[in-house]
């Protein structure tokens, strides 16, 4: 069975194993839409027969929310046309030209072409045919936003951008209020380092907020309540205001830190004032 956030919108839950991100799919009378593919053909199959137990009106579209492996390599199983931001249809275009043989894989991630978590997943979730890996292109491309009616129930497909992925599309579904997030809140991870840079990760944050959202779905982690995704986003601000004004200076950040939180920073807010720090000295490299 699909879990369910509203009556119209169902998700597969993420599973951790070999990075298989949240698969959605969003109903109105007429016809569902799906939000990204799967990682393999194994893991959109295991999709389309869990909807097909589930009664939900027949799925005529498909949205991708960026073009990572882990949400497009099970898009040539779909016989729908898919949706997708025009950096995703570059992105895909990358893809198709390289092999994915465990040789080819770690040349990539030697040339810093792959990220050597990607390599070890992929090897993991095709460890037996490789040959299955059919990168498909999308048929309709949009520029920044679109809108699809699916009959009494709308859904927004909008870029936002950020640094895990310049074309990091969101779905927003405003009669559920319900924003279906991709990857959009996570670092740039194509870099020799993951980075957060400080300008662009509090721009989209502010820009999330403008929907008003009441349910937030990652794509790698359980549905959030608005409560509970503004609750991590002030933290994220109090850490990202911290390193702006400390700079490099990781164990002055994490001492204010405690004192702001009132308690120990955790292993995530380390990570973040990490990512943040590194995002600092990308930005002085480059200038
Ligand atoms: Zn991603």
């Amino acid at each position: 069975m699909l879990q369910k956030i509203t009556s119209s919108i169902l998700y597969m839950p993420a599973e951790e194993r070999t990075d298989r991100p949240v698969l959605g799919v969003v109903s109105g009378k007429q016809m569902s839409l799906i939000i990204d593919s799967g990682n393999s053909p194994a893991h959109a199959r295991q999709f389309i027969k869990k909807l097909s137990t589930s009664r939900v009106p027949p799925p005529r579209l498909m949205g991708i929310t960026h073009w990572h492996w882990d949400h497009t390599f099970g898009m040539s199983v779909w016989d729908i046309p898919t949706i997708a931001h025009v950096d995703t249809q570059k992105g895909l275009e990358v893809l198709r030209e390289y092999s994915w043989d465990d040789e080819s894989l770690d040349e990539r991630v030697e040339q810093g072409l792959e990220i050597e978590f990607c390599a070890e997943m992929i090897k993991k979730e095709f460890a037996w045919d490789r040959d299955q890996i059919k990168i498909k292109l999308p048929e309709i491309i949009f520029p920044e936003r679109l809108r699809i009616d699916l009959g009494g129930l709308t859904c927004l497909i909008e870029r936002v951008g950020g640094d895990h992925e310049p074309g990091s599309t969101v779905f927003y579904i405003p009669e559920e209020k319900v924003l279906f997030l991709g990857d959009c809140l996570g670092p740039d991870l194509y870099a020799p380092k993951y980075y957060y840079s400080i300008d662009k990760f509090l721009g989209l944050l502010e820009k999330l907020r403008g929907y008003g959202a009441g349910t937030y779905v990652s794509s790698h982690g359980d549905p959030e309540s608005r409560e509970g995704l503004e609750s991590e986003m002030k933290q994220w601000e109090e850490i990202a205001r911290i390193v702006e004004k400390r700079g490099a200076d990781y164990e002055g950040i994490l001492s204010k830190l405690k004192e702001s939180l009132g308690r120990e920073p955790t292993q995530d807010d380390r990570e973040m004032v990490e990512y943040l720090i590194n995002g600092l000295e990308m930005k002085k490299n480059r200038t």
